[in-house]
């Protein structure tokens, strides 16, 4: 077996331990003559699963009592429209803070739903910063705020939650789950897709205030009712049972290696390795992200020509260093540092860039 560094944005690289203990129980699962995915989502053995999969998200996030915690189908994209669905309509009010492609994207589904505001844009900037809190008018009468924590195109991260005066905050963490801590006092509702953080695509992990939950519309569609999914513990219907299982081991391993703690002090180490080695170029490799809005996840800088990208991306290929190609909409180079990535890539992929530009400088 010969795995290389994988740094693309999504689906992206999961824990070797996760991934190699799925291939041990793939076949027969626990000496149960059968795989976990061929079972029953209504049985006994599979049940353990999913609750040890909500079991361990409420414990590494400190999920407080007062939210659920579910598993819905449709990834990320389905809440841009979930979400206006369950508390816009017409007339309702709700403020966008669009600092990338994905706050974007979800105001575009939410416009078609309700009053979608923008309170902020920042795509003169080319979505090269995250605006301050002085910058910030929330409308008196929104139902909630959406965010974007982690733009995972544009590469750049809330460092922290805004202060939205007490209103709703949904936070679209995609890319940047169980990479941080959640403040509880601000964020009433997040969601992920599964793919970077978590496990296989398939699903979206969401974490709701109830007490938001029951403000959700119930006329509508079952599979869009937050309610309906909090009640049934995410077994209304059939789940990706694969996702979930694969979940449940991804965070057996983030427990295993000491919690979130230790994937924060590994996240710190791997990104300030990698932006210096890009600030430590004399201007070669260029970020064109304001320094304090930087990710940690999705690191993106630029080469001094688009012919000198095509070239670094080719043989870092060949290197064993894969996916660095950034998104098809804003070019350049994309490293996504998730949790799963060892330092080690990320020592490889430096070593890599210094070569490269002795050898292209
Ligand atoms: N939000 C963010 C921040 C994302 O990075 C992505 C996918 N890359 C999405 C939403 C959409 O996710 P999905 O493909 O799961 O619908």
């Amino acid at each position: 077996m010969a795995r290389i560094y994988n740094f693309s944005a999504g689906p992206s690289i999961l824990p070797l331990p996760a991934l190699e203990e799925a291939q041990r129980e793939l076949v027969e699962y626990k000496s149960t003559g059968m795989s976990l995915i061929e079972m029953s989502h209504r049985g006994k053995i599979y049940d353990e699963v999913h609750n040890e999969a909500i079991a361990l998200i409420k414990e590494i996030l400190q999920v407080p009592d007062e939210y659920a915690i579910l598993f819905i189908q449709g990834g990320a994209t389905l809440q841009f429209g979930m979400i206006p669905i369950a508390f816009l309509g017409s007339g309702k009010i709700a403020d966008f803070i669009i600092t990338g492609t994905w706050a974007k994207k979800a105001y575009e589904d939410a416009k078609l739903i309700g009053q979608a505001q923008i309170i902020w844009d920042g795509s003169s900037e080319r979505y090269t910063r995250i605006p301050s809190q002085s910058e910030l008018r929330f409308s008196s009468n929104a139902e909630y705020v959406h965010i974007c924590s982690n733009e995972t195109i544009d590469g750049i991260q809330w460092q922290t939650m805004p202060d939205t005066g007490g209103k709703p905050l949904i936070v679209d963490m995609s890319s940047d789950i169980m990479s941080r801590p959640v403040d509880w006092n601000t964020v009433s509702m997040l969601f992920a897709g599964t793919q970077k953080n978590l496990a296989p695509a398939g699903m979206a992990l969401v974490i709701i205030k109830k007490q938001l939950l029951e403000k959700a519309r119930k006329d509508i569609p079952v599979y869009l009712r937050y309610d309906v999914h909090a009640k049934e513990n995410s077994l209304y219907n059939t789940p990706p049972t694969f996702t979930v299982w694969m979940t449940t081991l991804t965070l057996r391993w983030i427990q295993s290696i000491g919690g979130l703690p230790e994937i924060e002090k590994r996240r710190d180490q791997k990104a300030t390795m990698l932006y210096s080695a890009i600030d430590a170029s004399n201007g070669y490799y260029r970020c064109p992200v304001e320094k304090n809005s930087r990710s940690k996840m999705n690191v993106v800088w630029r080469l001094p020509d688009e012919t000198l990208e095509e070239k670094f991306v080719k043989e870092a290929e060949k290197a064993g260093l894969s996916g660095l190609q950034g998104h098809r909409s804003v070019g350049g180079l994309r490293a996504s540092l998730y949790n799963a990535m060892p330092v080690e890539g990320v020592k490889a992929l430096i070593d890599f860039m210094n070569n490269f530009m002795q050898r292209n400088g």
